[in-house]
């Protein structure tokens, strides 16, 4: 049975950034999902769209048909102890009120850095709330470091555009390829099978530019593009893992827990510090 993989970006913003203003690069990543036919789920933190610009990116998501979830307002983390929950609690309200009125908002809500608390008490308080308001958790199963790549390329562009992008598309492409297969050979360790996958992007200079590569070679490695519904509806989704610090890919933070493999893996489980070292190599 061939792979099945939903796309999900995090993040979109409306700060220009080089080569591609905020416009271009929000209208080429939804050109892409469009040619490719795909519906994606964009988890929006608040504070980054929390204006005009803003407002009119959201609702060219909306129009399109896509699925809007709660990124929180402030992206702090629940692992930090500066963090009350009870801020944290009123962060993720705060940005559902900015995005109630949306077409496409669901009460879907994705932990800021995958970070899902660093106490059981902090994990389980805000689990519960989440709950209690409806909310279901926009888990990521392949965690990438997109992000990381996307800083170096842009540092790389900062005062001039004349910069071969091939090496960093083909950067780009490989390491979420690879982290799909890891991913996807951990769950069949883990749990016996291959769920439907929601994978990570962030709506950055980097998925605008290369996001078109990427699908067409996800979907030549035998994955099939399907819609985030159908992940967020995976039996797999119904899992808390007990592990703590919590959060993670949730492949990975289930494979914690099983004798065997959990102490095999590495945390966190993704992180600059891991692509650090073959980017340097590479000049990139
Ligand atoms: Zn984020």
């Amino acid at each position: 049975m061939s792979r099945r993989i939903a796309i999900t970006l995090d993040d979109p913003h409306t700060e220009g950034t080089p080569l591609l203003d905020a416009e271009a690069r929000n209208g080429r990543i939804l050109g892409v999902l469009s040619r490719y036919r795909v519906r994606a789920a964009l988890f929006v933190c608040g504070r980054r769209v929390d204006s005009a610009a803003g407002h009119q990116l959201l609702s060219a998501w909306s129009a399109r048909g896509h699925i809007l979830g709660n990124h929180s307002y402030s992206h702090l983390s629940l692992h930090s102890s500066e963090t009350e929950p009870e801020t944290f609690e009123r962060d993720i309200m705060r940005a559902d009120s900015l995005l109630e009125g949306f077409q496409g908002y669901r009460r879907i809500f994705r932990y800021p850095f995958l970070q899902e608390g660093n106490t059981v008490t902090r994990r389980d308080r805000v689990r519960g709330f989440l709950k209690a308001r409806g909310f279901s958790i926009g888990h990521v199963t392949v965690d990438t470091s997109d992000w990381y790549l996307d800083m170096r390329l842009r540092r790389r562009l900062t005062g001039t555009s004349s910069v071969d992008l091939g090496p960093y598309r083909q950067a780009f492409v490989s390491h979420v390829t690879r982290n799909a297969e890891y991913y996807d050979k951990l769950a069949i360790r883990a749990v016996g099978r291959s769920p439907v996958h929601t994978l990570l992007l962030h709506h950055t200079l980097a998925s605008a530019l290369f996001m078109s590569a990427l699908l067409r070679t996800l979907q030549r490695s035998g994955w099939n593009l399907v819609d985030p519904e159908e992940a967020f509806g995976d039996p797999l989704a119904q899992q808390t893992p007990d592990v703590c610090p919590a959060g993670e890919s949730l492949v990975w933070s289930i494979a914690r827990s099983v004798e065997g493999i959990g102490p095999q893996l590495r945390y966190p489980a993704e992180d600059a510090m891991y692509e650090r070292p073959e980017l340097d190599r590479m000049g990139l």
